[in-house]
């Protein structure tokens, strides 16, 4: 694999922390994680946490885990696991692939007593790997428990009774202090019993909580007594049936980040309020390792785009898109088949940067970066989408006039192909007007125009049809304006594309557009009413025959239309489907 273009390296406040911490001598070395849920494929907004934890391990030659936090076995599936691995895989191959943390090979490390305590050591990861392995937290459910028996013998957590509800309740609110549980006073022995006999499946979902004992009047809501352990009797799709108590989200984190020797722990912002129970909960276990820290970041929000998860769930149920891989939607596997490179993702991701606020940043951006990047890596080929029949009146059929094209005049040496002149072409139907609006410099009645890379041609004819409509347009070339013959530096307003009518394919091309018409859908009521009407049209579209072989990894501009890639369904031998990446010029701007 050639290794691809390392984004310069960037700098914000996060990685002014990183290397504060370095410069103190807080680490030996740097450990990030990459930690989704897997109830959901990725999105744009996680390119921007990929690219600032993968990013940081790679400056600072540490390492990076992609970790499953999967605590909730009810919203999540193995499907989720496996796209979120190939997705990553994907966006970071070549560039940071070498600072994925691997996964300690055959069994783990048995528990080991450090200081008297228990404390369960993860082997450091190799570094080096560049395959995927991810870790999962349900790995951890074994010394999680540990841990949890651990807070209970010291006093800090304690089986409760009360229902969800009543839970609730007792929390307060922010204004209210909550109250203490009645169930709050008891013993180690009753709580351990209890604790026990939760996890040995005696009680049905909801009967009892485990939770934190901090402090019912805390200021910080998730402190009040947080939950740790509840009970749910269901499999979990990567700890199979083991299981009837799954650890929450905020306990589960903090220790796996622990467990895997993190020391960068980075969030959205909206777990800033977390960040006590995060250092709560480590600092009660006395732990003999330096402990992780959590720091907080703003998530990206790209104008036009709908992210989270849920939502896109949504759009992806009610059959709105035609699935998490619908080239409209904001997925990595949708912007990939719809020939996003993951370059392209990276550059984006690093180019907003990190702040500590949260704001909208404008979709305009992510296209910017997408055009430069294509431009300088697509392959021109000529296309023509809605195509009228133009006759060469003075071609004989059959004669084949052979013309030079260049591949991508933005290469060091441009290559060339050859492209066949035909009598008979197609070329775009709005590039002729037979009544033309003023300043209309393509091809009008009696007017010249060049076709790209042939020669001029002039307008001496239109044939309609019985209704009107117009089915041929019938010109002169004037062969002695190609390269190289004797008026070849003949000046004309326009050039236009085509193909030839006899040497091209035929082939759906989807013309994708934004999928929501206003800035913010997700700040509407019901994202469903802001839904862009004409976000997919189908046209069949003449190409170029030099196409035939294009595969998904490839990437084209058809010339004077856009960029577009073959869609990942083609199968070999049927009809080329593409998929418009993005237009050549910023449409909405006008
Ligand atoms: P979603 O709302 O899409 O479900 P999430 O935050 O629940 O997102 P996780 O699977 O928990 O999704 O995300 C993994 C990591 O990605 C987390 O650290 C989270 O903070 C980060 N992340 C999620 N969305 C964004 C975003 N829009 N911008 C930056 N980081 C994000
Ligand atoms: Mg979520």
């Amino acid at each position: 694999m050639t290794a691809e273009p390392t984004p310069t390296r960037p700098s914000d406040f996060i990685r002014d922390l990183v290397a504060a911490d370095l410069a103190a001598g807080r680490h030996a070395g740097i450990v990030t994680r990459f930690p989704p849920e897997p109830n959901g494929y990725l999105h744009l907004g996680h390119v921007r946490s990929i690219c600032l934890n993968f990013g940081i391990a790679l400056e600072n030659n540490g390492r990076c885990n992609l970790r499953f936090d999967d605590t909730n076995p009810v919203k999540e599936d193995v499907e989720y696991v496996e796209a979120i691995t190939a997705d990553i895989r994907w966006l970071i191959a070549g560039w940071a692939d070498h600072c994925l943390g691997l996964k300690p090979q055959g069994a783990q490390p048995a528990l080991q007593t450090v200081n008297g305590r228990a404390d369960h050591y993860l082997a450091p990861a190799t570094p080096g790997a560049a395959t995927v392995e991810p870790f999962f937290a349900s790995d951890y459910f074994d010394r999680l428990y540990a841990y949890a028996v651990e807070l209970i013998k010291r006093g800090k957590a304690y089986v409760c009774d009360l229902s969800p509800e009543d839970t609730e309740k007792y929390r307060g609110s922010p204004e209210l202090p909550g109250r203490d549980s009645p169930f709050r006073q008891r013993s180690v022995e009753e709580n351990l019993d209890l604790f026990a006999r939760m996890q040995a499946g005696e009680f049905p979902d909801g009967a009892r909580t485990l939770r934190s004992k901090i402090d019912m009047a805390s200021p910080n809501m998730w402190l009040r007594d947080p939950l740790l352990y509840r009970i749910r009797h269901v499999a979990h799709h990567h700890a199979g049936d083991r299981w009837c108590i799954y650890p929450l989200y905020d306990y589960a984190h903090c220790l796996s980040d622990y467990l895997e020797g993190v020391t960068h722990s980075l969030c959205s912002l909206e777990f800033i309020p977390h960040r006590a129970l995060y250092d709560w909960i480590l600092g009660s276990l006395d732990l003999p390792r330096p402990l992780p820290h959590q720091h907080e970041f703003a998530k990206l929000l790209p104008t036009y785009t709908l992210l989270s998860k849920r939502n896109i769930l949504r759009l992806v149920q009610e059959g709105i898109v035609g699935g998490w891989d619908d080239p409209r939607l904001p997925t990595i596997v949708g912007l990939r088949r719809r020939g996003v490179p993951a370059a392209a993702l990276r550059r984006f991701a690093i180019e907003t940067g990190i702040t500590t606020y949260n704001g909208v940043t404008d979709i305009a951006l992510f296209e910017h970066v997408l055009r430069d990047e294509l431009n300088r890596a697509a392959t021109r080929r000529l296309a023509v989408l809605r195509p009228i029949r133009l006759v060469l009146t003075n071609l004989p059929a059959g004669e084949i006039i052979e013309c030079t094209a260049t591949n991508n005049p933005q290469d060091e040496s441009p290559t060339t192909r050859t492209i066949a002149l035909t009598r008979e072409v197609f070329i775009e139907a709005d590039d002729f007007a037979e009544v033309p609006p003023p300043k209309f410099f393509r091809l009008k009645p009696g007017g010249e125009v060049r076709l790209k890379y042939a020669c001029i041609i002039k307008c001496d004819e239109i044939v309609k049809d019985a209704a009107g409509a117009i089915t041929e347009i019938r010109c002169t070339a004037q062969l002695d304006t190609r390269s190289g013959q004797p008026n070849a530096d003949k000046k004309v307003k326009g050039t236009i594309h085509w193909v030839s009518a006899t040497q091209c394919l035929d082939a759906e091309v989807r013309l994708y557009d934004r999928l929501f018409t206003v800035p913010e859908p997700g700040a509407e009521e019901d994202f469903l009413k802001v839904l862009n009407p004409k976000s997919l049209e189908v046209v069949t579209a003449k190409l170029e025959s030099s196409l035939a072989t294009a595969t998904p990894a490839d990437r084209f501009q058809f010339e004077r239309l856009g960029y577009f890639a073959l869609d990942k369904d083609t199968a070999p031998g049927a009809r080329l489907t593409f998929n418009r990446t993005i237009t050549l010029k910023d449409t909405w701007a006008k």
